[in-house]
């Protein structure tokens, strides 16, 4: 009988640098190797409330319905949408990545009448873009991805959530990527839903999405005509468990919400801004080493994503034997293009615990190593010389 059993768990130790799942912490790895109590033991309830507490002080808002999603960033998407949209719905939503893109199909499946607006890849949203559609759509929700992980573009909010408001819509934010690594300004920027994902830089396995409802969306969800058309991603439901009622609706993954209780402990040990300067230190020295050997970013170069560094492959450099060489030669995971993008980018992600010096300095070294080997011109070296070269300005 053992003969015929699969071989023993043994996964390979990886450097995760990829768009995610980014490196989890060790603290946070050994939380979800503690006990497993009921999701309805006083225990657990008292630790779902400090983690909203957590979980509000990062997303930098008041609002009572803040909770976190058994499931991965998809379904905050899911969520968001779903509770707000009924059948019908004009929402428009802005693309100009994989994300939004991805949006703009979950909001048709919704039965949202949708009106996208196109940007090109690698760019942002300025109010302008918006102007347009938001006059002729009149929409009740507007879908914006914070940080576009496919392109590596960081969008400004703050003009873009006046007009949005200024048009009387519901402003709705993906920060799967965002969240701990930039300021998340719920409250300030007047968002309405806003969701995010455990696996990025908040440096927990995937499996939760941490999500939040403005007193609007609240009032907007209050006062659907229609049943939200997902029975487990209903947050009227789900508040009930969150609540103070704490009426069953799903079994809570209990060791999931130990990883991420412990996930956000580091980060707000730390402190909030810490981190934040660590993830733009980090990105400033990769940007500076792959610099210096001629490597570009994908991304408009006023919004790059300190979290997430989107790049040109360069031209008669093999994506494959790159990629390949860095995970099987040095145990490094970074990520390939995504539609437009495949073949024509690598993404690096310096997420949460995953974004320090050390882990700059090894990719750089190991990249260097790889493109020497192909017909790769640069000057050996260049690229550590350049990441080195900031550090020692930021000592
Ligand atoms: C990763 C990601 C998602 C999807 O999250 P999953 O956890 O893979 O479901 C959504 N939006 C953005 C911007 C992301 O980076």
């Amino acid at each position: 009988m053992s003969d015929q059993l699969p071989p023993p768990l043994n996964p390979p130790v990886r450097l995760l640098m990829g768009p995610g799942p980014s490196e989890i912490h060790p603290r946070v790895l050994r939380a979800l190797a503690a006990n497993t109590v009921g999701h309805l033991d006083p225990y657990y309830l008292a630790l779902m409330n400090d983690m909203q507490g957590m979980l509000r002080t990062l997303f930098r808002t008041q609002n009572p319905m803040t909770m976190a999603i058994s499931a991965t960033g998809s379904a905050g998407m899911e969520s968001t949408v779903v509770n707000l949209i009924e059948p019908g719905d004009s929402m428009i939503v802005c693309v100009n990545g994989v994300f939004g893109e991805r949006m703009t199909d979950v909001a048709g499946r919704a039965g949202a009448a949708v009106t996208r607006v196109d940007r090109p890849w690698g760019e942002i949203f300025e109010p302008s873009h918006l102007k347009e559609a938001l006059a002729k759509a009149k929409p009740k929700v507007v879908g914006i991805v914070m940080a576009e992980t496919s392109t590596g573009a960081l969008q400004p909010l703050e003009e873009i959530s006046n007009i949005v408001h200024d048009a009387g819509a519901l402003l709705l934010v993906d920060a799967v990527t965002a969240l701990g690594g930039v300021p998340v300004e719920v409250d300030k920027l007047r968002i309405d839903a806003i969701y995010s994902g455990s696996q990025k830089c908040l440096s927990c396995p995937p499996g939760l999405s941490p999500a939040s409802f403005s007193p609007a969306a609240v009032e907007t969800i209050l006062n659907r005509k229609t049943k939200v058309q997902s029975w487990y991603l209903d947050v009227g439901m789900l508040a009930k468990y969150w609540g103070q009622e704490r009426v069953y609706h799903h079994t809570a993954p209990i060791n999931m919400t130990y990883g991420l209780y412990e996930a956000l402990r580091i980060i707000l040990e730390e402190g909030q801004e810490p981190a934040f300067a660590r993830h733009a230190l980090n990105h400033k020295a990769l940007k500076a080493g792959l610099a210096a050997i001629g490597i570009k970013y994908a991304s408009n170069e006023a919004h790059t994503l300190p979290m997430l560094n989107a790049v040109h492959i360069p031209a008669g450099v093999d994506d494959m034997k790159v990629r390949g060489g860095l995970l099987n030669r040095f145990g490094i995971e970074i990520g390939g293009g995504l539609g437009a993008y495949k073949g024509k980018v690598w993404r690096v992600g310096l997420m949460g615990h995953g974004s320090r010096q050390v882990n700059v300095l090894s990719f750089l070294a190991a990249l260097e190593q790889l493109l020497a080997e192909q017909a790769y011109g640069f000057e050996h070296g260049a690229a550590i010389a350049a990441a080195n070269a900031v550090y020692l300005t930021h000592k």
